[in-house]
């Protein structure tokens, strides 16, 4: 979350090993690439062009600091800069040099009326962000060239290899963007899987979308730079649906642990039992209950308690496939859902489950003192449709049932129908 994110002036000296070389280096090939590659002096063309966007960039800022901030307040991953409209507009129609000044300025408005009033950002993120920013920007001229000429847009060009230039300049662009953030990502977060690092298909569709946007922009601009102001209310709806999004995916979300909340989990059983009415193809349902857990935080404290549930909850996820759901039921009891699967197979999940909690070592520091944690267990009830019952509360109401029993037989045990 950004709120637990280091502050400060020299934040950067206390990120992960490998952060300060990336970010100079990135910063660095920015500065020389628009130092060598400046392109050709700015004509009044330009000039009108580069004005138009730079009104248009300022007041969609201003427009969106209620959106901007709120998103801010939410993101924990990489977030998807809704200006890049502009900046991508400006990299396909203005010399290099300008469309560089155009980014600079777009961001310290951002910083200085966003970013900096909520203290979420360290500025050396602020700073690293913008330099991916500028990288991706300076990679829009050299595509474009490839394609046969600089000023893409001429009016005797065919649409079609417009919009194939457009579209291989977009690509390049948000790899150039996203590879830096990507490396970043997984040094602050080395188990992170790669394809993680890149964002998920929503993000990645938004960024397409944003970037779509700026192609069109580019388009108006070299006919007519006044039109571009129609290109602002889109940009500005688009980047409040993201905030509602944004928000219906918090209200989803358990804030402790970041799985589903029990209500959300049960409304994907309500959906699932509603795919599987007709069929009456089965799927699982556990409930998973840490055992003893009060003694963990009697032993080392609710903070340290909270840790393990954050870990557990981890775990869990670790062992399910990408299409099955899990959500924290309440305190320290987990429920799952595994769509296609039967007894058999629920069964095994929950005993990997099991078997995953009781290897599991969390460290934890109290005060000074550092304690690694482990002896825990957990206790798993399986339920699975149609047998156990067809309605949600049925489910549920089974599996707890079960999990109790599983208490009753001494705990750290699964607790199946068949049993
Ligand atoms: P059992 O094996 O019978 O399940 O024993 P237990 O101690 O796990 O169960 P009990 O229901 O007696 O206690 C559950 C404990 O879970 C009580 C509470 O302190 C703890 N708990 C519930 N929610 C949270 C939470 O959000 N954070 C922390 N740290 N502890 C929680
Ligand atoms: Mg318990
Ligand atoms: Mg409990």
């Amino acid at each position: 979350m950004t709120a637990t994110r280091p502050r400060g002036r020299w934040a950067i000296l206390e990120a992960p090993r490998g952060v300060l070389p990336l970010y100079l280096g990135v910063g660095l090939a920015a500065v020389v690439l628009v130092a060598a590659f400046p392109g050709h002096a700015p004509t009044d063309q330009d000039w009108v062009r580069s004005l138009a966007l730079l009104v248009v960039s300022c007041l969609q800022t201003e427009l969106s600091l209620g959106t901007e901030k709120a998103r801010r307040y939410l993101a924990d991953r990489p977030h998807i800069n809704m200006t890049s409209a502009w900046m991508f507009g400006g990299a396909v129609v203005l010399p290099a040099a300008m469309a560089v000044a155009l980014t600079v300025i777009t961001y310290l408005h951002l910083w200085l009326r966003v970013w900096w009033p909520i203290q979420g950002r360290p500025a050396y993120r602020v700073v690293f962000s913008a330099a991916t920013v500028l990288l991706a920007v300076l990679s829009v001229q050299p595509v474009l060239r490839l394609f046969g000429a600089d000023d893409v847009l001429r009016a005797d060009w065919q649409g079609s290899r417009v919009l194939l230039a457009l579209v291989v300049s977009l690509l390049v662009y948000t790899t150039v963007n996203g590879a830096p953030v990507a490396v970043a990502v997984k040094l602050h977060h080395p188990a992170r899987p790669w394809r993680k690092t890149f964002g998920t298909k929503a993000e990645n569709a938004l960024e397409l979308a944003t970037l779509s946007l700026g192609g069109v922009t580019a388009i108006v601009l070299v006919t007519q730079p006044a039109l571009v102001a129609f290109m602002l209310l889109p940009v500005i709806v688009l980047h409040r649906n993201v905030l509602m999004r944004q928000l219906e995916e918090k209200a989803a979300q358990d804030s402790k642990t970041g799985l589903l909340t029990a209500e959300e989990w049960q409304t994907r059983v309500a959906a699932e039992l509603v795919r599987n009415a007709r069929t009456r193809e089965p799927f699982g349902v556990l409930m998973v209950d840490l055992d003893r857990f009060k003694k963990v935080n009697d032993t080392y404290g609710h903070v340290a308690g909270d840790a393990v549930l954050r870990t557990v909850a981890t775990t869990i996820t670790g062992q399910l496939r990408a299409y099955d759901s899990v959500g924290r039921w309440g305190g320290e009891e987990f429920v799952v859902l595994l769509p296609q699967i039967a007894e058999q197979g629920a069964c095994d999940v929950a005993e990997r489950i099991r078997t995953a909690v009781g290897d599991l070592t969390v460290t934890v520091s109290v005060g000074d003192a550092t304690h690694e944690i482990t002896d825990l267990s957990a206790s798993v009830g399986v339920a699975c449709f149609p047998d156990a019952s067809v309605t949600v509360d049925g489910l549920v109401h089974a599996a707890d049932e079960r999990m109790y029993r599983a208490k009753r037989a001494g705990r750290n045990t699964v607790v199946s129908g068949t049993e």
